[in-house]
C-alpha cells in the first residue's frame, strides 16, 4: 500500500533522511523506532506531503504522491490535488490538535461535512459509531477541554477515521500523555490494527511494538537501519546502533 524508494528531504544544508526505501502491505502495522531527531517524524510528513521532499518517489495505493510524471518529467501537483491526495491518509499527531470550540462529535464530523459536503444527519451516525468505537459514545458533547488528554487523543484517532482512510499515521500519539492514559489509546490503535488497518506508528511504546506490529523499523540519521518481525529486531537486533538505542530505553 505504501511504497517508499531513496526518499530524502534536507531542511537547508541539513539532509534529514538519506535515501528511506520502505515497502508496506495492506493491513500492515510497522512501527517506526529511532533516536530522537532520526527523521522519524519528517518521513511520515512527506508520506501525506506535509513536507515536499528533495529526491525519491512515495506512493500511496499506486498512487505518486506529490507529483505527477509527464513524459519522463515530474510535475508538482496543484495543492488541491495534494489536498486530495493527503485526504485518504489519516494522521494523529503528538498534541491532540482538536478544534476547541468544537464538541467531540462535530470535530469527528467536521472534515465529512466542510470537505467532502456530506449531509450533517448522515455524518452524525457515523460519528456517533466511531466515537462509540473508541470508547466514547457518551462523550459526544463535550468540548475537549472538558476530556482528558487520553480521552482527546481518541477522539483525535476517530476524526482522522472519519474520513474512511486507506492509511492511517499515527506520530507519538502517547508521548503527550500522562502513563495512566497511555493505555487506553494504545487499546484503540490495537483494535484499529485488529481490524485490518494498515498502520505507520512512530513511537517509543516499546511493549505495544511487540505485540501489535508485524514489522519494526528502526532509523538513525536518516537511514534505516534494520527492520524485522519485532521479536527479531527488539530481542536480538543486530546492528550496534539499534543495540545502544534499545539499551537506553530500558
Ligand atoms: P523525535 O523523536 O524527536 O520527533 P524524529 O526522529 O521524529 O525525532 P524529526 O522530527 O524527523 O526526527 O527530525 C529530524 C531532524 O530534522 C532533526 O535534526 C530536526 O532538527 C530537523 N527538522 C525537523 N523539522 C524541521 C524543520 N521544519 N525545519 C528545520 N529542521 C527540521
Amino acid at each position: 500500500l505504501v511504497r517508499a524508494v531513496q526518499v530524502r528531504k534536507s531542511y537547508g544544508s541539513n539532509e534529514v533522511l538519506k535515501g528511506i526505501d520502505m515497502e508496506v502491505s495492506p493491513g500492515e502495522v510497522v512501527c517506526l523506532l529511532g533516536p530522537s531527531g532520526s527523521g522519524k517524524t519528517t518521513f511520515l510528513r512527506c508520506i501525506n506531503q506535509l513536507e515536499d521532499i528533495q529526491a525519491g518517489r512515495i506512493f500511496v495505493d499506486g498512487d505518486l504522491m506529490g507529483y505527477k510524471l509527464k513524459g519522463e518529467r515530474l510535475h508538482r501537483l496543484k495543492d488541491k490535488e495534494i489536498a486530495a491526495q493527503r485526504r485518504e491518509i489519516g494522521m494523529v499527531f503528538q498534541r491532540f490538535n482538536l478544534f476547541p470550540h468544537m464538541t467531540a462529535i462535530d470535530n469527528v464530523m467536521e472534515a465529512p461535512v466542510r470537505v467532502q459536503g456530506r449531509s450533517r444527519s448522515e455524518v452524525r451516525a457515523e460519528a456517533t459509531e466511531l466515537l462509540d468505537k473508541v470508547g466514547l459514545g457518551d462523550k459526544g458533547h463535550a468540548y475537549p477541554n472538558q476530556l482528558s488528554g487520553g480521552q482527546q487523543q481518541r477522539v483525535a484517532i476517530a476524526r482522522a477515521l472519519a474520513m474512511k482512510p486507506k492509511l492511517m499515521l499515527f506520530d507519538e500519539p502517547t508521548s503527550a500523555l500522562d502513563p495512566e492514559l497511555v493505555g487506553e489509546v494504545l487499546e484503540v490503535m490495537r483494535d484499529l490494527a485488529g481490524q485490518g488497518m494498515t498502520m505507520i506508528v512512530v513511537t517509543h511504546e516499546m511493549a505495544f511494538a511487540r505485540d501489535v506490529a508485524d514489522r519494526v523499523v528502526f532509523m538513525d540519521a536518516g537511514v534505516v537501519v534494520e527492520q524485522g518481525k519485532p521479536s527479531e529486531v527488539i530481542n536480538n537486533p543486530q546492528h550496534a546502533r539499534t543495540k545502544d538505542f534499545l539499551r537506553r530505553l530500558r
